[in-house]
C-alpha cells in the first residue's frame, strides 16, 4: 500500500550556485514547520546541499543553457521524510563508482570526490537513479523525529 502524504513541496528552478542558499534555507524552514528538530534540519541541509552541488557542477556541461533542477520534498503519516534532488543533465554511467569516497570526475582543487559519502552520513538512505543523457535523481530519506 501506498504510504499517505502528509505534506509536500516541489520546486523547480535553474541549477546554479546563486540559488543554492535560498533553496537551502527553504527546504530548512519547511522542514522545521513540519516539526522537525534544529539539529535535524542541519543534517538534512548539509546532505540536499551537497545534492544540489553535484547537480550545479556536474549535472550540465558548461554550454548547456537552460540547466533545470528540482528539489521535492515529502512529509509521510509515518513521519519519513523524502527530499529528491533531480536533474535532466548527463546523468552517472556507473553509480556505484561515483557514490565511492574520494571519487570524482571534478577538479582535484575544487572537489574531493566526499558528496555522497556526506549524504550518506547525514540521512538514513540515500538512493540514487539515473540515466546517462537523461538526468539523475537523488532521494535522500530520514524521519522527522
Ligand atoms: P565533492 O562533493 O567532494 O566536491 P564530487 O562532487 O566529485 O566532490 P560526489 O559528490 O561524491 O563528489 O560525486 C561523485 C561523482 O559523481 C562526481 O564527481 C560526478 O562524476 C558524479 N555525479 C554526482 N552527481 C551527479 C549528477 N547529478 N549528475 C552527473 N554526475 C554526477
Ligand atoms: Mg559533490
Amino acid at each position: 500500500m501506498r504510504k499517505q502524504r502528509k505534506n509536500e513541496f516541489v520546486l523547480t528552478t535553474n541549477a546554479n550556485h546563486t540559488s543554492t542558499p535560498s533553496i537551502l534555507s527553504f527546504v530548512a524552514n519547511w522542514l522545521d514547520n513540519n516539526g522537525m528538530s534544529e539539529e535535524k534540519c542541519s543534517a538534512v541541509k548539509t546532505a540536499t546541499c551537497e545534492a544540489i552541488s553535484n547537480v550545479v557542477d556536474h549535472a550540465y556541461d558548461a554550454s548547456t543553457i537552460a540547466k533545470r533542477m528540482s528539489v521535492e520534498a515529502y512529509v509521510y503519516e509515518d513521519n519519513t521524510v523524502k527530499i529528491a534532488i533531480r536533474d535532466e543533465g548527463k546523468g552517472i554511467a556507473d553509480i556505484p563508482q561515483a557514490r565511492a569516497s574520494l571519487f570524482t570526475t571534478g577538479d582535484s582543487i575544487e572537489h574531493s570526490g566526499m558528496g555522497f559519502t556526506v549524504m550518506e552520513a547525514f540521512v538514513d538512505t540515500v538512493k540514487v537513479r539515473s540515466t546517462v543523457n537523461k538526468g539523475t535523481s537523488v532521494l535522500l530519506f530520514t524521519t522527522l523525529e
